[in-house]
């Protein structure tokens, strides 16, 4: 069941406990387009995503850098929202930059640009007094996910999940590796999951990737829907069906943000509430990418997100 109560309640949770949910990952300036238009300087980032679709389920904290340059509006759209920030770090430089483009074909985008800016100089330092329960590696430099996974006592952690992108499978392959076989569950696109495994099915490709550590893996197929392998069961979900996708940045950590969410709030891993909060990360998804960057989020409330989840229900049980 959700607990909505905890939500409200955590805001205000004390500096040096983390909220049960922690992430790290990217906060970035975005310049993205699409068939449907263009945008010079979104808010994005795969951390600021997560966060934002994390706290309808769950306080989160958010370790992540920006540079001198990050703009106060962006920093007042994380407070609109349970995300606790005592993590943001601002160092000197500029804040990371991707640019973008999506074709007819929105599933998957051309990366035009990326800046790795501050990331270069990231070093985080933690200083919560107990470890959370629950942890999710956004997308960035595996290296920099590894710093998080040191930090955080194992024993403590009750679930860790990952997510990474081809930019990081190409240049830093060996390090991303050790940080997959340290997690309990990766979750990635189609596309992902072949070039990771250099295998073109995927049931297959997520059977390997299961053999290189995590119990739990989740492939994404943009518009064809989920994957997921949970231990050694294999369960199916299909996508919302969508008339139009105005733009699919962050589609993907909206997704993992939901189900994380979920599954912090809930405190059950079981397949059966695998599944739901699935279904949660698939309709927070299909309201991401309604309007660029954060704005279908930011218009949304759980109430708008349980009317969809109500529809999804219907049109995928049989
Ligand atoms: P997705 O959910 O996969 O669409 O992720 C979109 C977000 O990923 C964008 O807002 C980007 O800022 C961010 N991003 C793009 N490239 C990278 C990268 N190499 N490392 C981390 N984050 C990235």
């Amino acid at each position: 069941m959700l607990q909505e109560d905890s939500v409200q309640k955590s805001k205000s949770s004390a500096m040096n406990n983390p909220a049960p949910l922690v992430v790290i990952g990217t906060v970035a300036i975005d310049g993205v387009e699409t068939p449907f238009g263009k945008r010079d300087r979104v808010f994005g980032g795969s951390a600021s995503y997560f966060s934002y679709a994390a706290s309808f389920f769950t306080p989160v904290s958010l370790v992540a850098v920006v540079g001198e340059d990050f703009p106060d509006e962006y920093r007042k759209v994380l407070a609109e929202r349970p995300i606790e920030t005592s993590h943001l770090e601002v160092i000197k430089g500029k804040t990371f930059y991707w640019k973008g483009r999506y074709h007819s074909d929105l599933n998957s985008a051309e990366t035009l640009e990326t800046r790795l800016n501050v990331l270069l100089d990231f070093n985080p330092k933690l200083r919560f007094e107990k470890s959370p329960e629950f942890l999710f590696l956004a997308n960035i430099d595996p290296e920099l996910q590894g710093k998080i996974l040191d930090q955080l006592e194992k024993p403590r952690l009750k679930f860790v999940a990952s997510d990474t992108m081809n930019f990081w499978i190409q240049n830093k392959r060996e390090t991303l590796l050790k940080i997959i076989a340290r997690v309990d569950c990766l979750v990635l696109n189609d596309g992902e999951a072949r070039e990771l495994t250099k295998e073109s099915n995927l049931v297959r490709a997520g059977q390997k990737i299961r053999e290189m550590g995590p119990s739990h893996v989740v492939i994404k197929k943009g518009e064809h829907g989920v994957l997921l392998f949970y231990k050694n069961q294999l369960s199916v979900l299909p996508a919302y069906p969508l008339e139009s996708v105005f733009d699919p940045t962050g589609a993907g950590d909206s997704f993992a943000g939901a189900m994380m969410g979920y599954l912090a709030n809930t405190g059950d891993l079981s397949l059966e509430n695998f599944k739901k909060a699935i279904a949660w990360g698939t309709v927070m998804a299909s309201f991401t990418v309604e309007d660029f960057g954060l704005e279908a989020l930011r218009r949304i409330s759980l109430d708008s997100l349980k009317e969809r989840l109500e529809i999804f229900k219907k049109l995928s049980t049989f």
